[in-house]
């Protein structure tokens, strides 16, 4: 799917704030930023999730969002930062293109932690879930 939206960003077709590009990935800021500086890091080959992309790509991915948290912290001087992404609808993924969102938090800033993105564990519990594992060895 090569002409999804942010590969037209790669192409630079669309226009972005970006503030992080080497060969690998491309950062730019969020177009509807829910902190300061909210911003996607994504690699430059297409790829929906992780499982779609090989493993040293995703290792650079990973890397290039720290060299972009790094460029928001000497920037704009966070206090903190959530860090992560939607995979899959059932998780929030709107664009079809993998992207690791950068949240910056700010002391007092009025926002959760991770764990207030769900809280719906089911009705089995922890040792049940662990057993699944135990019967599915690898
Ligand atoms: P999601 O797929 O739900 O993880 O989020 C997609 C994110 O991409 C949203 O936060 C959008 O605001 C952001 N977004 C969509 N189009 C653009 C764009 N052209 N430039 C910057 N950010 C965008
Ligand atoms: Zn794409």
């Amino acid at each position: 799917m090569d002409s999804c939206i942010f590969c037209k960003i790669i192409t630079k077709e669309i226009t972005a704030h970006i503030i992080y590009e080497d060969k690998d990935s491309l950062a730019f800021l969020d177009i509807k930023p829910h902190s300061k500086g909210h911003t996607v890091v994504i690699p430059k080959k297409h790829a929906v999730t992780p499982f779609d992309l090989d493993e040293k790509s995703f290792q650079e991915l990973l890397l290039d969002v720290k060299k972009t948290m790094e460029r928001l912290r000497d920037v704009l001087y966070p206090d903190g930062f959530n860090v992560g992404w939607n995979q899959n609808t059932a998780a929030g993924q709107i664009v079809p293109h993998l992207h690791v969102h950068i949240f910056p938090r700010y002391n007092g800033d009025g926002g959760g932690s991770m764990h207030s993105i769900i809280k719906n564990p089911g009705k089995m519990n922890v040792d049940a879930v662990a057993r699944l594992f135990d019967k599915k060895k690898k």
